[in-house]
């Protein structure tokens, strides 16, 4: 065991860069003003006009409705959520990859950027925290929500109780089988859980009346919580991704990663996030990208690489059109790459990844080629955990290991060519609510995540539900 001499404990322990409680960042970062071409705006389903800021206020606080239209260039962080932050592991570490460069044999050095610290395991609560601030500053009483793998649900419920209002969540049934202690989590920050579809709103019981053994998908429990949120007085509905507010409050992880790797003088040659409804990715990567379009020097070169489910392959293989955000057709039309509302993804074990679209601001820097995306299987992703979890010692999401994966890739193709890249990729969450999936994996083996062949087939089948 290495200790006192701090270059042996840097081979055996990797690096780890902290930044001080004065680091934290003050504003969040809009990339909007520097996008290249122009945002398609969102659109009204009645007629197809550009939909006002308005009819995201029946939604979404006012506040993030505001943030969701703004083009100012930066946003400043209220005082209140900064000290939210604070408390909850902000600003959180950036670690390079030591042992698993070792294990690769590859010239190439990682390092990865811990969102798996705080009370809730994953980044979420970086919007969840000033959406609830928001929702308190305007007087609401309660939040409606859907979640996915529950770590939506977690962090909303998490940030509600900080600020004292209600929390009601409606997680996609698969999931809700899938992780029990998800629910447990939610439950103990107060809030309450339906498995979607329900029979709690009208549109679940129609799902539920076609299919009684319908897995959910986040699309259906999005309409099942906006319909209940329009049948409560003083509560708003909330998005944990996909729009512009959404991936500004995620921010605060890239401004954070820029800043520690300017500390150690080095700058990433690649980023890499996994992609749900995009914003980690958002998060991790816009404020280089955003140095990048003003054509910073330091990122002049960088890349983005944006990682999704084979299974759920919106970015690679989905359309770039309008579409709905939930499967019940109520939301504002979003452009966006997407498989269609009426998708039902199959499940998999990343079931954070399980959405039919994509945010609109990281479609269009797909469609601009400013990132690039690629998708990987279900069976790999598992793989890169079990690499990663016996290296570096901590068991990763599902749904962030489809960037390890992605980076394992990248870093063995510098062992070939001999390159040093420095390669980056954010560690959205952690697994350990996610150990039934890993369990199967290990007791039998790859053969137990047998959607690929099934799911391939199901992507590339003409829009429907199945
Ligand atoms: C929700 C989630 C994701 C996917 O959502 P994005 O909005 O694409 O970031 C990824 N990783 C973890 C750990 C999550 O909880």
């Amino acid at each position: 065991m290495a200790s006192g001499n701090s270059e042996s404990r840097e081979e055996f322990m990797g690096v780890k860069v902290m930044l001080g409680e004065d680091e934290l960042p003050k504003y969040y970062y809009n990339i909007k003003p520097d996008l290249p071409g122009k945002l398609a705006p969102p659109l009204d389903p009645r007629d197809n006009s550009p939909a006002p800021q308005a009819a995201f206020e029946a939604f979404f606080t006012r506040e993030g409705s505001r943030q969701e239209f703004s083009d100012e260039p930066r946003i400043a962080i209220p005082e209140e959520v900064r000290e939210a932050y604070y408390r909850f592991g902000r600003p959180t570490p950036l670690y390079r990859a030591k042992r698993l460069e070792a294990y690769l044999k590859t010239p190439a050095k990682i390092y990865y950027k811990r969102e798996d610290l705080n009370p809730c395991g994953s980044h979420k609560p970086n919007t969840a925290i000033p959406q609830a601030y928001y929702g308190m500053k305007q007087g609401l009483e309660a939040f409606t929500t859907e979640t996915g793998a529950g770590q939506w649900g977690t962090a909303l419920a998490y940030a509600t109780m900080l600020f004292g209002l209600k929390c009601i969540v409606f997680m996609v049934g698969s999931s809700y089988a899938q992780k029990p202690y998800r629910k447990t989590m939610m439950n103990m920050f107060g809030a309450q859980v339906h498995p979607s579809p329900s029979d709690k709103t009208q549109f679940g019981r129609s799902i539920l009346a076609k299919d009684p053994h319908s897995p959910g998908s986040l699309g259906i429990a999005i309409s099942e919580a906006i319909e209940t949120r329009m049948g409560m007085e003083n509560a708003r509905y909330s998005l944990g991704s996909v729009l512009n507010h959404v991936l500004m409050h995620q921010t605060v992880i890239g401004q954070e990663t820029m800043l520690q790797f300017e500390k150690i003088g080095e700058a990433p040659d690649q980023l890499i996030a996994c992609v749900g409804g995009g914003s980690n990715f958002a998060g991790f990567t816009f404020p280089f990208i955003g140095e990048k379009l003003k054509g910073k020097g330091e990122y002049a070169e960088t890349e983005f690489v944006a990682v999704e489910p084979e299974a759920v392959p919106s970015l690679t293989k989905g359309e770039f059109r309008y579409d709905f955000g939930d499967s019940a057709g109520t939301t504002p039309l979003l452009k966006m790459h997407t498989l269609g509302k009426d998708n039902t993804p199959p499940k998999i074990y990343a079931g954070g990844l399980r959405y039919h679209g994509m945010a609109p601001l990281v479609s269009h820097l797909a469609a601009e080629k400013v990132i690039s995306a690629r998708a990987v299987t279900e069976p790999e992703v598992f793989e890169a955990a079990s690499i990663f979890s016996k290296t570096e010692g901590i068991i990763p999401a599902p749904e962030s290991s489809h960037a390890i994966k992605a980076a394992i890739d990248s870093a063995l193709a510098c062992r070939r060519s001999g390159e040093s890249k420095v390669i980056a990729f954010n560690l959205s969450g952690h697994g350990l609510l996610d150990l039934g999936g890993y369990d199967d994996y290990l007791e039998r083996g790859v053969n137990a995540l047998s959607v690929r062949a099934q799911t391939v087939a199901h992507a590339r089948a003409p829009k429907g539900n199945r």
